[in-house]
């Protein structure tokens, strides 16, 4: 790696955040704005946004501050340097020629400009200066937000235009688009077309703020922020001022119009009602109540259901292409909307290949990493069918300037618009896509909720895919197939567990089916449910080949106790994980409370009077207060992952990863864990130690009865209980045993049932 040290210039809004990224992972960072003070405020926000920016505060450490005025020559020995002052071109551009001063000249110099042409700021500076520049432009939140587009000039120097690719890819988990130097590039360009084509079509068929959000949302494959709701998140002044300057800037834009300013948004930057900053815009809160506003008349009036019985079948379909496709042959206004602005979505796209980006792909990925959408432009032409399209644009009247091809996309190739002709799309060979594997016949053996696949080169892939990859009889009825298989099959080196979902590594017990039990009264089936999930983790745990987790996203309760049962954890960086059981009235039972009772306790033996009941605490507290991680670093903290687990900040790299550490584990000799494992239990000691603190907790209403109730039985498990000797020598088993028994008092609570059922209904904890 060339680059180590990072100077970004500008500490504000997104400065200070891809300041906090690049401390995310791991690099030496020059945080400069007009002065040190402007700095360090700006430095100080970062670290109190929410969603965080840091994946631990103590990263913060790897910020220097420091200011224009005086401190410029902090940039003398950065490899890279980020500007990112305000959008102004002569202050950017005063900027640049101070950089040129003090940059070494092997650095490479960066513009994260949303809307200045990036030649213009090159403009002026030495040769030199000009071979390593770029536009780099990152999304807002940047931790965040997959894309980043990166703008070269025709003076970009190649090798700088690759090693900038690689290192966002590698180091801070970006998927970049490669874009043309024209007006605010991709993703802003095809996104903020898309929002105005709503505005005016709104218009044109009279409908409300709620039906445009309703159908331009997950029914499209859009994120649930829709239209408004994303503008009042992003700021509705920032989606102005990019639709102003695409005014200005497109000369010969086909659909120039459709960027000029509606009067209703005017309005609303005149009275600043510029979205969730101000929190007011398209919508408001207010005691409690909803708002939103009319478009025709400018009042907030009370948010409306919205009420189109035509798509509540279509809302239903699982498959986004076939719900697309009903879209299609549909015949109603609301339909008729949808048809008319993904049409000319895809075709605005169409006639900018060439003109923003020199291939499909790059559109494609802009618009699925940069605005969250499932499907990008061609390929949503590709599921509506290019005959059907064409059809579609000669009816609604709308220019089509290229003759195109029957598909976008075949196999892994796409077409290109300048050989005319079909070519590969780039893959680094650390992408690894599970579905496309599956689809060569790899598939070993597979039940609805989980399949083992062969990923080559003698390791197996676990896949879960239930719903919310939550663990229920299927999955573990697979993980023990997939131990079988390992045992007897000498081809098998190893397991890996992870799955394609976007984000969801597992969320847990299949509660469904627990709350089903209940209703039945059939507890017997619950227990052996328990036991037949802690026998797999075991089983896991002490198995002689590796079996290695590519944990991500949200990892809670039993997907939580996967893990700990795995061999090593190579996870994303974003990972949320925890065990979460109290939050239902129970305790994690399938051996996460076992593991998490023998990580705290573990310390050498040969040390006396060692006092470890504050580490213990924070584990138990860690169970007693369902925490998760906001981050892969802070599941590291919270003894989730351990020394030797692996960090990635690419999330399309972790099945490689996780595949090749397998691989790796296997060539160096593992053999596996030696158990089980044994501890000294804290016994009758900490026991007491725990109930006194749940006395004040309760005074000081921290905590429910119940609540405590719960933690206390959670204590009897951790500790031994009040029969027990401090120090008394138990196994594995035995604290499996304790969980099992306790769990089985829990779920036949009235409480623990209540908090149960609220979850199902409403998705969040009841706290009873
Ligand atoms: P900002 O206003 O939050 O921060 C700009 C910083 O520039 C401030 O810290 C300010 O102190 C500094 N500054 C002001 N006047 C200056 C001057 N005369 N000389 C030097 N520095 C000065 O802006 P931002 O939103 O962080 O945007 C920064 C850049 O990133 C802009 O080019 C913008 O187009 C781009 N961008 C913004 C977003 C976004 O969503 N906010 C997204 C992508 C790109």
């Amino acid at each position: 790696m060339r680059i180590k040290k990072v100077a970004v210039l500008g500490a504000g809004t997104m400065g200070s955040q891809i300041a906090a990224h690049l401390a995310n992972a791991g690099l030496d960072v020059i945080l400069l704005d007009l002065n040190k003070e402007v700095a360090r405020n700006g430095l100080k926000r970062a670290l109190e946004i929410n969603p965080p920016a840091f994946m631990d505060k103590n990263f913060r450490y790897f910020i220097k501050v420091g200011g224009f005025d005086e401190n410029f020559d902090m940039i003398k020995d950065a490899d890279w340097i980020i500007e990112a002052v305000v959008e102004k071109l002569d202050i950017k551009r005063e900027i640049f020629e101070k950089v040129e001063k003090y940059r070494k000249p092997s650095s490479i110099v960066s513009s994260n400009t949303s809307g200045i042409p990036i030649h213009l700021l090159a403009e002026n500076r030495s040769d030199n200066f000009k071979e390593n520049f770029l536009g780099t432009h990152f999304f807002n939140p940047p931790r965040y937000m997959k894309l980043l587009e990166i703008i070269p000039t025709k003076w970009t120097k190649k090798e700088v235009i690759e090693e900038i690719k690689a290192f966002c890819e590698e180091y801070l988990g970006k998927g970049v688009v490669i874009a043309k130097d024209t007006p605010n590039f991709i993703a802003n360009r095809i996104g903020i077309f898309s929002i105005m084509m709503v505005f005016k079509l709104m218009k044109e068929m009279d409908l409300t703020i709620e039906e445009v959000d309703y159908l331009t949302g997950e029914i499209i494959g859009r994120p649930r922020t829709a239209t408004f709701r994303l503008a009042d998140l992003v700021g509705v002044d920032v989606l102005y001022n990019v639709a102003k300057n695409l005014n200005i800037l497109l000369k010969d834009d086909e659909f120039k119009d459709v960027f000029e300013i509606p009067q209703f948004l005017q309005e609303m930057i005149n009275r600043n009602l510029i979205g969730d900053k101000v929190k007011a815009g398209f919508y408001k809160k207010e005691n409690d109540k909803r708002f939103v506003l009319d478009l025709n008349t400018l009042e907030y009036r009370e948010q409306k259901q919205v009420n189109l019985p035509e798509f509540m079948q279509i809302q239903n379909i699982e498959n986004l292409e076939d719900r697309i496709r009903a879209i299609f042959n549909l015949n109603t206004k609301h339909a008729e909307f949808l048809k008319k602005l993904i049409i000319s979505i895809s075709l605005y796209s169409l006639n900018r290949v060439g003109e923003i980006a020199d291939d499909i792909v790059n559109i494609d990925n802009g618009m699925k990493w940069g605005f969250n959408w499932k499907v990008g432009p061609f390929e949503t032409i590709d599921i509506i069918t290019t005959e059907k399209f064409k059809n579609y644009v000669k009816e609604y009247n709308l220019p089509l300037n290229k003759e195109i091809p029957d598909r976008f996309y075949k196999d892994n190739n796409y077409y290109d618009f300048n050989s005319k002709s079909y070519k590969p799309i780039e893959r680094r060979k650390e992408i690894i896509i599970i579905s496309e594997i599956k689809a060569k016949n790899k598939v070993i053996i597979e039940n609805p909720e989980a399949s083992i696949i062969d990923l080559d080169d003698g390791v197996l892939l676990l896949e879960f895919h239930s719903k919310a990859n939550s663990i229920g009889i299927g999955t573990i009825s697979m993980l023990n197939t997939a131990l079988d298989i390992l045992e007897k099959e000498k081809r098998f080196i190893g397991l890996v567990i992870t799955n394609d979902d976007e984000r969801t590594f597992s969320a847990g017990a299949n509660l469904g089916l627990i709350a089903m039990s209940i209703g039945e009264g059939a507890f017997d089936e619950v227990e052996r449910a328990v036991v037949s999930f802690q026998k797999v983790n075991m089983r896991m745990k002490y198995s002689k080949k590796p079996i290695v987790a590519g944990a991500f996203g949200i990892a809670v309760g039993g997907g939580c106790e996967v893990l700990l049962h795995t061999h090593r954890i190579v996870s994303h960086s974003e990972l949320y994980t925890g065990l979460v059981e109290v939050g239902v009235g129970l305790i994690p039972a399938g051996g996460g409370t076992k593991e998490f009772t023998i990580r705290a306790l573990n310390y050498p033996e040969n040390v006396e009077n060692y006092d470890i009941f504050p580490i213990f605490r924070l584990y138990l507290e860690n169970i007693g207060t369902a925490k998760v991680s906001s981050s892969a670093f802070e599941a590291k903290k919270m003894g989730i992952l351990r020394e030797g687990d692996i960090i990635v900040f690419n999330r399309d790299f972790l099945t490689y990863y996780a595949k090749n550490m397998v691989i790796g584990l296997y060539n160096s000799g593992f053999k596996g864990f030696y158990g089980p494992a044994r501890v000294r239990m804290l016994g009758w000691d900490g026991y007491s130690a725990v109930l006194a603190s749940l006395v004040n907790l309760k005074k000081g209403k921290f905590i429910t009865e119940y609540d405590a109730f719960i933690i206390e039985k959670l204590a009897y498990v951790m500790t031994g209980g009040p029969d027990v000797a401090p120090g008394t020598i138990f196994d594995e088993w035995q604290i499996l045993e304790l969980e099992k028994k306790v769990f089985m008092e829990l779920v036949k609570q009235k409480k623990t049932q209540e908090r149960i059922f609220y979850f199902l209904k409403n998705r969040k904890p009841l706290r009873n």
